[in-house]
């Protein structure tokens, strides 16, 4: 699927999951998210986690 958002804002973003690659939408005001939803947050975040303690 090709998104048209190179020149325009895009309404939401791409998950930064590289699993899961989910296109969300911003919903209202709050922080600017990476991930399509918390769950995603919390498993990339455990998943860096995993991968910088396993790199010493
Ligand atoms: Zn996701």
């Amino acid at each position: 699927m090709v998104l048209i958002w190179d020149h325009q804002r895009p309404p939401g973003g791409l998950c930064a999951s590289p699993s899961c690659q989910n296109v969300y939408l911003t919903q209202g005001s709050g922080l600017p998210r990476r991930y399509c939803s918390r769950r995603c947050a919390t498993r990339e975040r455990v998943a860096s986690h995993r991968r910088s303690r396993a790199a010493r």
